[in-house]
């Protein structure tokens, strides 16, 4: 099994995350400020919804990395993590590759 870098999953998985720090961050922020204001409902339905989207987020996040299509025959692949060389890793048995999906802690060279 050869280990190759995934094309574009890294990109996709970044953005979705920054994305999802700016509505939670906003939420956050809004909640705080009406409640500090006094806008009772509003800050505690801003504050529900900051909850509630950081599951969701963490929820589809996690989806996402464990449901990775092969970029070289569209096919599902098992993600792992690998303990040592600290990536994660997609496997595609029909093409008989490990996509590095470079979202490790560690890069390799
Ligand atoms: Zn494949």
């Amino acid at each position: 099994m050869t280990i190759q870098d995934h094309p574009s999953f890294a990109a996709q998985f970044q953005r979705l995350f920054i994305w999802a720090w700016l509505i939670d961050t906003g939420l956050f922020a809004g909640s705080l400020y009406s409640l500090k204001h006094h806008y009772m409902m509003l800050g505690w339905t801003l504050a529900v919804g900051f909850g509630v989207f950081t599951v969701f987020i963490l929820g589809y996040g996690y989806y996402q990395l464990f449901n990775i299509t092969c970029p070289n025959c569209g096919g599902l692949t098992t993600t792992q993590k690998d303990n040592a060389q600290q990536i994660w890793i997609a496997k595609c048995k029909h093409c008989n590759v490990a996509w590095n999906l470079k979202i490790g802690t560690k890069r390799i060279d």
